[in-house]
């Protein structure tokens, strides 16, 4: 049994929902404690036990400490089912990391799958939908399987309310890739997401985007959320390049200038611009899982976050792959994977 400790690095969700989505991968059950022991209200929280569920429906697995509050699991996969599922995490907590975490175990399964995923779809500490549609399914649609998502309701924090549905079709065997350079620029876009907001919210966002140097010339879109289940506001802003899409995202919420949240995401869209790593820190951890389920690859981003280094332990409690972490000059970090590295 592979023991982890969920207080370990980051201490967070991440510690479990990797580590649920390469057990259903590799059909090696786990056991963890401490689960998000370093967070304020530590244990299964209900977006959590989502991806638990999940991963059991999926795995046809066996849990023991799956309740909420727990601060103990342990599961044991005895398949990978493909097919329909529908998720739902209940509250706003966000819906794609459910998908993150049964997502791996589907790339490689006997058939294709067919998910509806609830509850968030652009929640502050998550992968908005944009992001997984824009910049993280395309790099693994690179690597073999086809999956394609499609928003079908925006759901923001608090009232949650969201859906989204995932079509995967597998492939045999995932394939490692290398993303390395970034490519040409494509252009850029900005995007700002209302639910139940004044109108004016948006407009002073995208003003902002239209000032900023770099942005002028940038596609800017409104996007009025249709049957909203609650307020909400996210603005999006794509870098396209040859090689990879980036998205970075400022959340509005109660309290925060529009113009203040426009000035969040600019600053980190202008951290990205700014480093020439193709991978931006979001996805530098998110890509290590179907990377090491490849068996090998490598990118290059700009500095490995928390839950990057977290991430790469919990792989390899998994698996036997090397993973080697080199810095090939200042602000540039390359991951290399392999079984010779
Ligand atoms: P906890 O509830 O314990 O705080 P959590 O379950 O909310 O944890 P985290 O451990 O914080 O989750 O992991 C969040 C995941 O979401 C990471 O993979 C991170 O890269 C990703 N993420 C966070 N913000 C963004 C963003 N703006 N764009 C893309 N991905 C994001």
């Amino acid at each position: 049994m592979i023991e982890i400790d969920g207080s370990f690095g980051e201490g967070g969700g991440q510690v479990l929902r990797t580590a649920l989505g390469l057990s259903l991968a590799t059909g090696q059950p786990f056991r963890i404690a401490n689960i998000r022991a370093g967070r304020s209200k530590p244990g299964l929280r209900r977006q959590h036990l989502t991806a638990v569920r999940a991963a059991a429906e999926v795995g046809d697995a066996e849990t023991a400490g799956a309740r909420m509050g727990s601060g103990e699991l342990t599961f044991a996969p005895t398949d990978v089912r493909p097919g329909r599922h529908r998720f739902s995490v209940g509250t706003a907590g966000s819906a794609t990391l459910v998908l993150q975490t049964v997502l791996p175990a589907l790339l490689t399964a006997a058939g294709p799958s067919s998910l509806t995923l609830e509850g968030g779809t652009h929640n502050p500490f998550a992968p908005p939908f944009d992001f997984i549609a824009r910049t993280f399914l395309p790099v693994v649609n690179r690597m073999g399987p086809q999956v394609t998502v499609e928003l079908q309701r925006a759901g923001f924090y608090p009232a949650g309310g969201g859906r989204f549905t995932a079509e995967i079709e597998p492939t045999g065997r995932l394939e490692p890739i290398e993303l390395v350079e970034r490519g040409r620029e494509r252009g850029r876009a900005a995007r700002a997401m209302l639910s139940s907001l004044p109108l004016h919210v948006a407009e002073r966002e995208l003003e902002v985007v239209a000032r900023e140097p770099g942005w002028a010339d940038a596609e800017r879109t409104l996007d009025i959320v249709d049957d909203p289940a609650g307020p909400g506001n996210a603005l999006l802003l794509e870098m396209a390049f040859d090689n990879i899409v980036e998205v970075v995202t400022g959340f509005g919420r109660k309290g925060l200038r529009a113009e203040a949240v426009a000035r969040a995401a600019l600053k980190e869209a202008g951290e990205y611009l700014e480093s020439e790593a193709p991978v931006g820190l979001h996805l530098a951890d998110q890509l290590l899982v179907p990377l090491a389920l490849a068996g090998g690859g490598r990118y290059r981003a700009a500095a490995l976050t928390e839950h990057a280094r977290t991430n790469i332990e919990v792989v390899r409690a998994f698996l036997p792959v090397g993973i080697a972490v080199a810095e090939p000059a200042a602000g540039c970090v390359e991951v290399a994977i392999g079984a010779d590295v």
